[in-house]
């Protein structure tokens, strides 16, 4: 069982316990996910992106790190994690790292402002959702084992 923090088109946050990827794509493929919230079928997974740093007010109290998505898998699972790793190689790989100006720079290339390109950087949920919102493809990067040292 895997399970993922979904986000609903109107930006409802749940989780789900799904009995693989290939079962998760197929659910949500087939508008088989709905929304706890809404009922919304435009179901995401939510992104996993290291928040971006933000400048806390003396008195205000630090924001929480955002949880990371994990999984334990099994023995027989030890391909999925070999393929998490490709995966996430491949697009490091075909990817130019513009790091906690994604958002920003996302927006440039979904407007015509910048060069259409493939990047990846950081940037907090609530910004990941927002460009969910204004229509930008954007997805979560899987993570290595390495990353999470
Ligand atoms: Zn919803």
């Amino acid at each position: 069982m895997i399970r993922f923090a979904l986000v609903c088109a109107n930006g409802h946050e749940f989780e789900s316990w799904f009995a693989s990827n290939e079962s998760y794509d197929f659910q949500i493929a087939n508008k088989l996910v709905s929304c706890p919230y809404c009922n919304g079928t435009g179901i995401a997974k939510a992104v996993m992106a290291p928040a971006v740093a933000r400048a806390v007010g003396a008195s205000a109290k630090p924001a929480a790190a955002p949880k990371q998505n994990v999984a334990l898998l099994g023995e027989a699972d030890g391909g999925l994690r070999d393929m998490a790793r490709e995966l996430h190689q491949k697009i490091v790989a075909a990817t130019v790292d513009v790091g906690t100006e994604f958002a920003r720079e996302a927006r440039r290339i979904h407007d015509g402002e910048a060069p259409e390109r493939p990047i990846r950087g950081q940037t907090s949920p609530e910004e990941a959702r927002a460009l969910l919102d204004e229509g930008v493809e954007i997805m979560p990067m899987p993570a290595s084992p390495e990353d999470l040292g």
